[in-house]
């Protein structure tokens, strides 16, 4: 099967700002964008995207899965990034509408449409190192994907990583390309040099999120993971695996820890860890990597409650289960 991401609907909606407003948005053949060479984020970054989900029901009918959430995280790196403010009713009505167009492809579960908005600056003005972009385009762009686990995920290898940083801390929260950038260096070393999977960040010994996941620890009957603050991604995942939790009487701590009681807690027998994100959901950690040691996460397979989490989600992302938390729209 194709590669994650790697196949995109012919059609995408797309709506450009300028002279200080946005224009209808229109749909549009999705393999071509024309802008300046010299627009703002090609040479300056400005630039966020979103990735969200919809998925067919038995029923037939086209859900999104929290899109309201992902439209406020989009405003709020637009904002953060002094691109122009984005129309969150418009956004909403262009995700729906291109969904719609394709409503015959979504792929049926495990699969689903994957969605991805995308906001950047284009205003041709290579002297604008220090000033906003005036105009901007914003489209929506889907990929059609597989069941994530088919190939049989095995437990990520993670490297602990105490020096360095995914990204500048006042950027953590803004999903935005160069925080990739940024941390595509230390990843494909750790890859080299470790084996590793992925890198968990833990800038002074505080343990925060890997690349592009947030990570949770699960120990009994309690999960626990970093506190939101402005230095990391808040993912939607994160917040509704530990929301399914509470309701599911597990005890949530959202606070700071450090890698030392990590390490302790990984060693305990029933502890578990998984990363959390819209393209896999939660996926289990089986190996933490520190300082040239190896330590493994509980049994070091996939963790029995990681699945349970991972299902009860998916459970409502397919219509299986009661959308208690409203988290649904219908396309
Ligand atoms: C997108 C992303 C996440 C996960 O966010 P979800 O909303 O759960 O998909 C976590 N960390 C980073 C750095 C991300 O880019």
């Amino acid at each position: 099967m194709a590669a994650f991401g790697t196949v995109f609907m012919p059609k995408m909606a797309l709506a450009t700002f300028e002279n200080n407003s946005w224009t209808a948005s229109g749909i549009v053949p999705s393999d071509k964008l024309e802008f300046h060479p010299g627009a703002h984020v090609l040479h300056y970054s400005s630039t966020c995207f979103e990735g969200l989900k919809a998925f067919k029901h038995a029923d037939g009918s086209v859900n999104v899965f929290r899109m309201d959430a992902n439209i406020n995280r989009m405003a709020q790196s637009s904002e953060l990034l002094n691109l122009p403010a984005i129309d969150k009713d418009q956004l909403g009505q262009m995700i729906k509408d291109v969904v719609a167009l394709y409503a015959d492809d979504v792929p049926l579960p495990p699969g689903s449409m994957y969605i991805r908005p995308t906001h950047i600056g284009t205003e041709p003005a290579i002297g604008k190192a220090a000033a906003p972009t005036e105009s901007s385009l914003l489209y929506v762009l889907l990929s059609p994907v597989g069941d994530y686990f088919a190939s049989g995920a095995k437990p990520l290898r993670l490297l602990l990583e105490e020096d360095g940083m995914r990204c500048a801390p006042h950027m953590g929260m803004i999903k935005s390309g160069g925080n990739y950038a940024s941390a595509l260096g230390p990843i494909l070393q750790a890859r080299k040099e470790h084996d590793a999977d992925q890198i968990l960040f833990c800038p002074n010994g505080d343990v925060q999120e890997t690349g592009a996941a947030n990570f949770i620890l699960i120990d009994g009957n309690e999960i626990i993971t970093k506190a939101l603050d402005s230095t990391f991604l808040h993912g939607v995942t994160r917040d509704s695996i530990l929301t399914i939790a509470r309701d599911a009487g597990m005890t949530v701590s959202e606070r700071d820890f450090s890698v030392d009681e990590l390490i302790e807690r990984a060693k305990k027998p029933g502890t578990e860890a998984a990363l959390s994100g819209t393209a896999a959901v939660l996926t289990s950690v089986g190996t933490l990597i520190h300082q040239g040691q190896e330590f493994t996460v509980g049994s070091g397979e996939a963790g029995e409650t990681t699945q349970k989490l991972r299902q009860m989600l998916n459970d409502i992302q397919w219509g299986k289960a009661e959308d208690k938390f409203g988290w649904l729209t219908k396309v």
